[in-house]
């Protein structure tokens, strides 16, 4: 049994799995084939699913913010949470979703929250109050996502701009191996003694009532 008290940095450390995926994909891009830079921060608006353990990792990182940023950062949470409870496809008191949601429900929800910043977003500085533990999607959002000879997730359309479809997918991150990030986190939770197998969002992780039982 993993002690809880280690979780954290094992979560941490697993995350990174993802910034070695982007480093590897990054480093084929051409000059000027990236527009990332400090300050913009157009995909961060917008609520999605993560992982339990993602969400642990994002409950403990936000725990550890000073007094007044962590205000901040729970605020606008629980603004984010109450705006999408209408739709939220899932039990929205708690924020886990339906793992059996339908395309039809969670398309009906992502329209409604397809404008809400992420809380964990500090404006105006374009900030991540949370850069440390922030989820894979966050880590490797931008470059596009390939799954055997093709794409499963367009690039972000600042980057690659005109580039030919054999050129994103050179550059795309390999969906397998994001994937054994993803299952690196899972087996952590797993050994912590967690149910890691849920999902939430971002805000539902912040305020705390995702998982508020564990
Ligand atoms: S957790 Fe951080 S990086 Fe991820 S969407 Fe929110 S502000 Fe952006």
């Amino acid at each position: 049994m993993l002690p809880r008290s280690e979780l954290y940095d094992r979560l941490i450390k697993s995350l990174t799995g993802a910034d070695a995926l982007w480093s590897r994909s990054g480093a084929r891009l051409e000059p000027g084939e990236l527009a990332c830079r400090a300050g913009c921060f157009g995909c961060c608006v917008g609520l999605f699913a993560i992982g339990l353990p993602e969400a642990l990792a994002l409950r403990r990182a936000v725990a550890e913010l000073p007094d007044s940023a962590r205000a901040s950062v729970l605020a606008r949470a629980t603004r984010a949470v109450a705006r999408s409870a209408a739709t939220f496809p899932g039990d929205a008191a708690s924020g886990i979703l339906d793992p059996d949601r339908r395309d039809a429900d969670e398309a009906a929800w992502l329209e409604v929250v397809r404008g809400v910043p992420c809380p964990a977003l500090d404006l105006p500085s374009g900030r991540c109050a949370v850069y440390a533990a922030r989820p894979t999607t966050c880590r490797t959002y931008g470059l596009a996502l390939r799954a055997g000879d093709g794409v499963a997730l367009p690039a972000c359309e600042l980057n690659l701009a005109g580039a030919a479809p054999e050129r994103v997918l050179v550059t795309a991150i390999d969906a397998a191996r994001l994937a054994a990030v993803d299952q690196a986190l899972l087996e952590a939770a797993s050994e912590a003694g967690l149910p890691a197998g849920a999902e939430t969002t971002v805000a539902h992780a912040l305020t705390g009532t995702a998982f508020a039982a564990l």
